[in-house]
């Protein structure tokens, strides 16, 4: 694999590579070029040169090249799929989802784009004034290794379809997925120059996309840290921010709530792509009146989990993404059981030992009785470990859900109309799910409040982040 820039494979500039491999069974999958500073910039060069004729083309024009590439990817699901699952680790049937999601996402802003309007107002004394949308230039893209195809749609679907052209990170433990995505948006016609790839670190690549004042708005996908060195770095130039950033979402489970169907919602809500989504179940709060049935059949059901290979026939859950990931997990576990906070349920190792050399694999992880201030409520846990707290009432589940500094997305378990409106009231929490965790259709705007991000992804208004306003006034 090579990086895609202007229309071309390129090496890096400094000759250098870097292996990508499979967290299942630690096999080398592929070697990427190790870019830097020069190589984004030589994108930023051609990103720029592209610019005049792709924003100069109508709206339709450009979405229908992105509805192209939706076809082909489609055709293509099964090859992308497996190779997603290969570097990324999910199992094959989370991975068929993400790359139709990535379909998904390009063929809802082919059909958006005919909506893509501005203003028009007649202002007595000023004349006829026009509110026009403008593309905004050079847009980069930094994305995370946990859903790179969705997060990567996210990102380039409005991007291009508003008229800008893209500079492109992957992160570095999974960028062959993005990197053939952007190759099939060149084959459906998307001129060269407009989509570039970068692979590499975040130290010198990720940062000269935030800092490269050619730049005109960095979409960053990623940790809080590195969000906020993000934000810092793009400051000078006073380029737009959109920051998608962590979360520790908190699930509340009311004393009324379906049981059965609350324990299916934390399997797909925590273990999911084994526990890495921003949006994960990272903390649950279940009513006392229901507490002891819903932690003995939550319990029984995370045991059933089926944890391998995520091409494996069957599998459940694959391995985490990355080592550094995994020791983080596994010493948050392993700091419980030192300290004996708490009690662990359900998994708590890896499967087969605490040996990790074949495959990245931890075990669904269920914890009861741990403070409220332990890490694991307080931090976001990014892997498959769930602490579970009894609560007195709603009053308290809603209070310790707010009692964070993330503020991603949250759900509440309940048939009763009443904690439904205070629940949607007052949790702090970009997106509210009632009686489902984790689905985001491309529909809806996607983001947080406090320190999980700034600004949007998703949805319509999304246009308006790739966009800004220019203001005619015309007299006759
Ligand atoms: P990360 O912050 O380590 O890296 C994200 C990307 O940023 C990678 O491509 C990385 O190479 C790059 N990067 C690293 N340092 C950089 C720097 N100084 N400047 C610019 N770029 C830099 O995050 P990760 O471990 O890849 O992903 C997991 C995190 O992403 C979790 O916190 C998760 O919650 C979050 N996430 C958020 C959303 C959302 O939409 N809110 C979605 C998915 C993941």
């Amino acid at each position: 694999m090579k990086m895609l820039i202007n229309g071309e494979w390129r090496d890096s500039v400094s000759g250098k590579v870097f292996t990508v491999q499979n967290p299942a069974t630690g096999d080398v999958i592929e070697e990427a070029p190790l870019g830097g500073e020069e190589d984004v910039r030589s994108a930023v060069e051609a990103a720029g040169e592209a610019f005049a004729d792709w924003s100069a083309k109508s709206q339709r024009d450009r979405s229908k090249v992105l509805f192209f590439a939706a076809v082909e990817v489609r055709r293509r699901n099964t090859d992308l799929a497996a190779l997603l699952t290969a570097e990324q680790g999910k199992p094959i049937r989370e991975a068929v989802d993400e790359i139709n999601g990535f379909a998904n996402i390009l063929e809802y802003y082919h059909a958006l784009s005919a909506g893509g309007r501005g203003e028009y107002q007649d202002l007595k004394g000023y004349g006829r004034t026009l509110v026009r949308r403008r593309p905004l230039g050079i847009c980069g893209a930094i994305i995370p290794w946990n859903m790179p195809a969705i997060i990567m749609g996210w990102k380039i679907g409005p991007a291009l379809v508003a008229g800008n052209t893209v500079v492109l990170k992957p992160a570095r433990t999974a960028p062959l997925t993005c990197t053939r995505l952007a190759e099939i948006l060149g084959g459906a016609g998307l001129p060269p120059g407009v989509l570039n790839v970068v692979t590499g670190p975040g130290e010198t690549v990720g940062r000269e996309i935030a800092r490269n004042p050619s730049i005109r708005k960095v979409s960053f996908t990623g940790e809080v840290e590195t969000g906020k060195q993000v934000a810092r770095d793009a400051a000078p130039a006073l380029k737009r921010v959109t920051l998608e950033l962590g979360g520790s979402d908190p699930m509340i489970v009311a004393g009324d709530a379906d049981i059965g169907k609350a324990v299916e919602g934390v399997i797909r809500g925590r273990y999911y792509n084994c526990g890495q989504v921003c949006t994960a179940v990272k903390r649950l709060y279940v009513d006392e009146s229901i507490a002891d049935e819903f932690v003995r059949r939550l319990t029984a059901r995370v045991e059933t989990i089926a944890v391998g290979n995520g091409m494996d026939r069957g599998v459940e859950m694959g391995p985490l993404n990355n080592r550094a990931g995994l020791h983080r997990v596994a010493g948050l576990v392993e700091a419980v059981r030192e300290r004996g906070e708490g009690a662990i349920v359900a998994g708590g190792r890896a499967p087969g030992g605490e040996e990790y050399d074949r495959g990245l694999f931890f075990l669904p992880t269920l914890i009861t009785g741990v403070p409220h201030d332990s890490p694991l409520f307080t931090e976001e846990v990014f892997g498959p470990v769930l602490p579970v707290a009894t609560v007195s009432g709603f009053d308290e589940a809603l209070a310790l859900a707010n009692n964070s500094r993330y503020g991603l997305g949250a759900s509440v378990w309940t048939r009763n109309a009443d904690l439904i409106a205070r629940a949607t009231e007052e949790l702090e929490a970009g997106i509210v799910w009632v009686n489902q965790h984790l689905k985001i259709p491309p529909e809806v705007p996607f983001g947080g409040t406090k320190e999980s991000g700034i600004g949007r992804e998703n949805g319509s208004r999304a246009l308006e982040e790739y966009t800004e306003d220019q203001a005619v006034l015309v007299r006759l």
